[in-house]
Order: structure tokens, then sequence, then C-alpha cells
């Protein structure tokens, strides 16, 4: 199988000289960046709350849409992760494709169960985040430690991958592997060198149709969801902790009663990628949505994740205005923008196999 897979698959050359120092320095300064937002959230926590709630957090989604692979390249924790295989002290175990999709699941299940739980304590309290963000880190090491280039993390338990591959079918452009040496098929398909990439692209195994089931067709409505229920802050009791969930997760099970109810049964088979892409657009652009006016004062629960209150100087329309248009803009981008059919990022040379 890995024997097709090479043949299918062109790589690219592997990054060296000046480009491998420019995204290595560009590496460090995003690392650096992640490093002080984490040290503000333990000793300036209103400023760290804003730097990675209402700042790093909703660019993410958009940059997932239009350059997964610049994330990939750079994401702090994915440094984290890959820095035992850079530094050689990585046990390179190979993952197979059971276990691939097992953690695929687990990401999955970890990103609906630790996305409720920022309106009971992350969203306002910065300590708090930090230990996730820790404790993620920590996560993410031991991965790396363990398994072969990204195939723990970056591909596997990271409960943000799920989201990329979401939301990363229709990139603007292909970036260099600023991680991956040599390709060792840790992961196949590997997300990042796959062709238009889609959850739907990594369907072998149960555990992946459960998990591609479960977030293709409940994101969208886990994030509507979301977004009707305030920070709790301080005052969080068996009340509030139950409302946390059950928004989310009804409108998780809404919209994915309705994707699997229009794919088995409305729709030819032809039509079900057609499908895909639109629930990822109707997440992202659910997702700005709301998103959107919450960061200046225009929210649901007004205070809750505003960076700036600019209700005084910005009319409401203008809100509805910039709503309508960017939920067009993802709709036209991920559904019927051509598809370039681009990698992530370069797909290295193979490496010759270890014995
Ligand atoms: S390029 Fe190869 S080594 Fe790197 S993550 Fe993809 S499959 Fe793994």
């Amino acid at each position: 199988m890995n024997r097709t897979f090479h043949i299918e698959h062109e790589t690219g050359k592997a990054l060296t000289g000046t480009w491998l120092r420019l995204w290595r320095v560009v590496q460090v300064v995003v690392f650096i960046i992640g490093a002080g937002i984490f040290a503000a959230l333990i000793f300036f926590p209103e400023t760290g709350i804003h730097a990675f709630w209402n700042v790093l957090i909703p660019v993410a989604p958009a940059l997932f849409v239009l350059a997964t692979g610049v994330w990939r390249n750079v994401c702090p924790l994915g440094s984290v992760s890959l820095l035992p295989r850079h530094l050689g002290i990585s046990k390179r175990r190979r993952l197979n494709l059971k276990w691939q999709g097992r953690l695929h699941l687990a990401g999955v299940c970890l990103l609906f169960l630790i996305v409720p739980l920022r309106h009971l304590i992350f969203d306002t309290n910065g300590p708090a985040t930090a230990a996730l963000l820790a404790a993620t880190a920590l996560a993410a090491f031991v991965a790396g430690c363990l398994f072969d280039w990204k195939s723990g993390w970056c591909s596997g338990l990271c409960p943000v991958h799920p989201v990329e591959k979401m939301y990363g079918e229709n990139v603007l452009f292909t970036t260099p592997n600023a991680h991956c040496t040599q390709c060792a098929s840790c992961v196949i398909p590997c997300p990042d060198s796959t062709p238009a990439m889609s959850p739907a692209k990594a369907n072998m195994r149960k555990s992946h149709r459960i998990s591609t089931c479960l977030l293709t067709g409940g994101l969208p409505g886990f994030i509507w969801g979301w977004f009707h229920v305030p920070d709790y802050g301080s005052s969080v009791g068996w009340s509030e902790i139950a409302i946390s969930f059950a928004y989310p997760w009804q409108g998780l099970a809404v919209s994915l009663g309705v994707y699997l109810a229009v794919r088995y049964y409305a729709l030819a088979k032809q039509y079900h990628s057609l499908l895909n892409s639109l629930f990822a657009a109707s997440a992202v652009a659910c997702y700005y949505w709301y998103r959107l006016p919450a960061l200046i004062g225009y929210g649901l629960f007004p205070g809750d994740g505003m960076l700036f209150d600019l209700r005084a100087s910005v009319p409401h329309w203008t809100v509805w205005v910039l709503q309508i248009i960017v939920a067009a803009f993802f709709y036209w981008w991920v559904i019927f923008r051509k598809q370039a059919a681009a990698e992530w990022v370069v797909r290295p040379p193979f490496a010759q196999r270890r014995k």
C-alpha cells in the first residue's frame, strides 16, 4: 500500500539553506510570541486572555481556510511536538492505520469536550488557560518523543487538527514543508501533502468514518450552540455546566442528524463531497457570523469575547453588512471557488525504509 502511495504522490525538494533558516526564524518568533502569551495568561491574565482567545483563536479558522500550511509550519505546539524529531531523540514509532484512526477520533472528541469548557473557566481565567496550554504542550511533546514526525500529535491527537482538515480543502497556496526533512509516510494519507485534503479523504477505518461524520456533520451546529451560551466566569454551578454542554452538543446532534439524513437518503454519492464542503463552509461562516460582532461589542452577550467596544462609534447595521459579506466570502471560497487541489505543504522526498 505504501508503495502505491509513493507512486501516486509526487514529492518536492526538502527545504534547505536560506529558506530553511528563514522558516526556522519564523518558527522561533511565533514560539516566542506563544511563550509571551502563555506568560501573560499567568501574570497579566486580562491581556493574556485577549491575546489568546480574542486575537489568536479568531484568526485561526480563516488561516486554516486560506493557508493551512503556514499554520502547520509555525504552530508553537507543533514545534514542541516536532522538537524531539529535530533533535534526534524521538523513538519514531510507526502508528498503524487502526491507531491513526483512533487518535483522530480522540482528537475530535477532545475538541467537542474542551471547547464548552471555555464558558465555564477558560474564557475568563488566564492561569486555567495557561494550565490547559501547558498540559497540551506536554502531550504534544510526549507524542513527538514516541511517534514519527506528525503522526502522534499534529496529524493525530491534536484537537485542532480535525478543524484544519475540515476547513483546509481549498487553500490559496502550498508552502514548503518546514518540519519534515524526509517523508516517512508516518500518516496515511498525509493531510499535509494530499491535494484538497478533507476529512473524507481519510476514511479507511471505522474510527476514521465515525470521526469524519461527527466532525463534518456536527461542527456547524456545535458552533451555533456554543455561541448561544454566555461566559459564566466565577459563578459556576451544575446548571451552568449543563447549559455549557447542552447547547453545543444539541446543536451538534441536530446538524449531524440533518447531515446524515441528506447524505444517506437524499443525495447521490457524487454529491457527497459537495455536501461536505457545504457543511465546512457553514461551520466557518457560522463561526465568524457570531465571532466578529462579539469582538467589537455586538455579541449575543455583550462583553463576552470583546476586544474593543465600538458600539458608540460603529452603527449596528454595519455589523450585519460585515456578517453577510464574510459569510458569503466563505461560502464562495469553500464551495464555488475553483478547486486548486493544492496540498497544504510540499511533501519532501521519501525516506529509505528503516531496517
Ligand atoms: S510529509 Fe511524510 S513524514 Fe511528514 S507528516 Fe506527511 S507523511 Fe509524515
